[in-house]
């Protein structure tokens, strides 16, 4: 039904109003492509080391399709495996010794990490210069008082990357962010603030979540379930899905009711096809710099 809908990644809503579909498969092979020149010129070619802890499918797949935009991209890239029943300590010893090897410009730590290990204890451990994923308290203190961190975080980056793709002003609108996480909600804020946006963020605690839903310029979603539907959205607004989980059929799909919520925006990104291409392409971004 989605697909029917699309020209150009144009397509009318229901009131014969002009839609925008915020394409991130698109505009993240822009950027990729952009990525790839960059690096064709650095003498010092960029090393992203990615440590996959433990046998989760789906962190499997995410770490092969960052291992494809790097191949994409020219950057080389490293996969380390280790066993579910890896220790804090031998995890730490690995960062250590690629915080030291000058030929590794970039570490991830693919998450979620078994239970038994301090994720926080690890992420702390990545040097801020290595840090793509933009998760150590070096780069989120940095972005939060307004310095440049060395990395930002790739989700929030690619939001904002479709943001600018599409000529969406962001200064002086009102910005609404539905989920606090460490890696989408809170520096989604921080970067939208940056960007001089009045930003509201939601939770689970939130009050009268529709109320504040309705006053979004911008509306960005970042929760795991269907829960921003038609009526709730500001006519106009520009809506952006971060959300992936998959419906009662097995379809990957995202927070947004799109095909109700379409009706009535000016800007929506589609689940899948748009953020999600748009984080790997932010990581190679983030991947391509070197520091030391
Ligand atoms: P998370 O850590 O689980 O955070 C979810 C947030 O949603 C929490 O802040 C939670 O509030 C809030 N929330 C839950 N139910 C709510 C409700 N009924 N009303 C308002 N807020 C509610 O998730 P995450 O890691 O940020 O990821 C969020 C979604 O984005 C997931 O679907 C994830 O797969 C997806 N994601 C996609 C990409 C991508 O590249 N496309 C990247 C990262 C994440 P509390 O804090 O109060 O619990």
């Amino acid at each position: 039904m989605q697909s029917e809908r699309y020209i150009l990644g144009l397509i009318c809503n229901k009131e014969d109003k002009l839609l925008i579909l915020l394409d991130g498969r698109k505009t993240s092979q822009k950027i990729l492509e952009d990525v790839r020149r960059n690096v064709s010129e650095l003498k010092k070619k960029p090393h992203l080391v990615v440590i996959l802890v433990g046998n989760d499918p789906a962190s499997r797949i995410y770490v092969t399709n960052k291992q494809k935009a790097a191949w994409q991209t020219g950057i080389r890239s490293t996969v380390i495996e280790m066993d579910y029943d890896t220790t804090d300590d031998e995890l730490l010893n690995k960062i250590y010794e690629l915080n030291d090897r000058p030929d590794v410009t970039g570490i991830l730590v693919q998450l979620p990490l078994p239970e038994h290990i301090d994720k926080n204890n690890i992420i702390t451990a990545i040097s801020p210069l290595k840090d793509v994923d933009g998760f150590t308290p070096e780069n989120v203190g940095r972005l939060a008082i307004g310095l440049e961190p060395y990395f930002y975080p790739a989700t929030p980056q690619g939001v904002i990357m479709l943001l600018d793709e599409y000529n969406i002003p962001i200064e002086g609108k009102d910005a609404v962010i539905i989920g606090r996480s460490n890696i989408v909600g809170k520096p989604m804020a921080q970067m939208l603030l940056r960007r001089n946006a009045t930003v509201t963020v939601c939770h689970s605690y939130t009050k009268a979540l529709d109320d504040k839903i309705k006053t979004a310029d911008i509306l960005i979603s970042a929760v795991g379930k269907k829960l921003v539907r038609c009526k709730m959205v500001n006519k106009n607004s520009c809506v952006v899905d971060v959300g992936i989980h998959r419906d009662s059929n097995g379809q990957l799909t995202g927070d947004v009711d799109f095909d109700f919520v379409s009706d009535s925006v000016g800007y929506i990104s589609p689940v899948p096809g748009g953020v999600g291409p748009m984080t790997i392409a932010s990581l190679m971004y983030n991947s391509s710099k070197i520091y030391q």
